[in-house]
């Protein structure tokens, strides 16, 4: 190992990112044209009529010599306007100095690990299993996280040993908590619970609610974010928005927050190409997400004919995914069944993710997901249970 290097980071298992277009076909073993239900993308581009304004904006309105407008003004002001719309606030709610914007919500996670924890300033809590990034990027950082269970049964928080974490760590306190509404990879809201324990958390610990999901659930707290001066709601334009090829996500906060997270991103973290997507999607957001419906009624498709898989156990889901995995006693400690039931969905073309003990599966369009369901039955017979 090169001396210069932090030991902490050697060990530290990065996040897989998706294999790019071609690359994914060019490995062996799988497939030529894969349907990608690994990383909860939606399974449609842009509309060619959107693409053709974006073009139009790259050719006549973005001088490539040029630094991109690193205040993000007119995004923030889309984006303060589609918050404040979607929650039926009045439209002075939400303002852009409530808005902060990142490369992907990835780049929001660390800055606000920056502006809470970094420097032995505190500890990171989150409840596994959830989005993997939280702790990636912790402890890329140096901060240590805490880590409490949910209930193996319908993954709820377990809010006893969260509470005696907040309590019982001390060297460095927990200063941050994330939660996810949904929750990915398991698709559950937040309960009644879950929300009386976030709101009587005391004013010192930032919460970190990530919608990465909200197109899809419709579910949201920034309705409730003014009386909170502790919470922050992340968004991202990668999932409903169609948008993950160009990174860009957004957090809404109280504005000494947003301040200080405005101060510590990289001053032109958006690309001007990114910037113009953003703005051209969330001006055409009802044409973008009248797919939400159709992705909503594949998914009751999906989790109806999984259920009938006596052996499996599917979760309820709020999200475009659903999260299925064997009920105890139909698969080893060491989950060779799912391993493999993994394994022979990728050969024969579907790619989805394996986490926590489970598959998680994105819903696509209508003929991958009736794909899905063929070389899941295959699998299936083929496994030795
Ligand atoms: C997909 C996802 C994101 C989005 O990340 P980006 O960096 O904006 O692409 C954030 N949080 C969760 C929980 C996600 O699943």
């Amino acid at each position: 190992m090169l001396p210069f290097l932090r030991k902490d980071l050697v060990e530290l298992a990065a996040y897989k990112p998706h294999l790019g277009i071609g690359v994914a076909s060019s490995i062996s073993s799988t497939p030529t044209q894969s349907d990608k239900l690994d990383t909860n993308e939606s399974p449609y581009d842009l509309p060619a009529e959107l693409k053709e304004k974006l073009a139009w904006t790259y050719k006549e309105l973005i001088e490539t010599n040029r630094y991109p407008d690193g205040g993000h003004s007119l995004l923030k002001q889309a984006i303060a306007e589609y918050v404040n719309d979607s929650a039926n606030l009045s439209s002075n709610v939400f303002i852009s100095n409530n808005i902060s914007l990142g490369n992907g919500s990835d780049e929001l996670i660390r800055s606000i690990l920056i502006a809470t924890c970094l420097g032995g300033n505190g500890s990171v809590l989150d409840a596994q299993p959830t989005f993997s990034m939280y702790g990636i990027l912790a402890q890329a950082l140096g901060i240590p996280v805490v880590t409490v269970p949910r209930n193996p049964e319908n993954f709820e928080m377990d809010l006893e040993a969260a509470s005696t974490a907040i309590e019982t760590t001390q060297e460095q306190p927990v200063r941050t908590v994330f939660v996810v509404h949904p929750n990915s990879p398991t698709g559950n809201c937040l309960t009644a619970a879950e929300l009386t324990w976030l709101r009587s958390l005391p004013e010192h610990i930032l919460v970190v609610i990530d919608e990465a999901y909200f197109e899809f659930s419709q579910m949201s707290l920034a309705a409730e974010l003014s009386q909170h001066p502790n919470w922050v709601i992340l968004r991202t334009f990668s999932k409903g928005f169609r948008l993950a090829a160009m990174r860009v996500g957004y957090s809404i906060a109280h504005p000494e927050l947003i301040a200080i997270l405005e101060k510590v991103r990289l001053p032109y973290n958006l690309p001007s190409f990114s910037i113009a997507a953003a703005l051209i999607a969330i001006q055409n957001r009802s044409l973008l997400l009248e797919s939400v419906s159709q992705t909503l009624s594949e998914r009751s498709k999906l989790i109806e004919t999984l259920s009938q898989y006596p052996e499996l156990q599917i979760s309820d889901s709020a999200a475009n995914f659903i999260f299925l995995r064997f009920k105890p006693g139909f698969d080893n400690q060491t989950n060779n069944a799912l391993k493999s039931l993994h394994l022979a969905l990728k050969k024969s073309g579907t790619l989805v993710r394996e986490t926590c003990g489970g598959l998680r599966i994105t819903v696509g369009s209508p003929s991958e997901n009736d794909r899905t369901l063929n070389r899941f039955q295959t699998a299936f017979k083929n496994l030795e249970l």
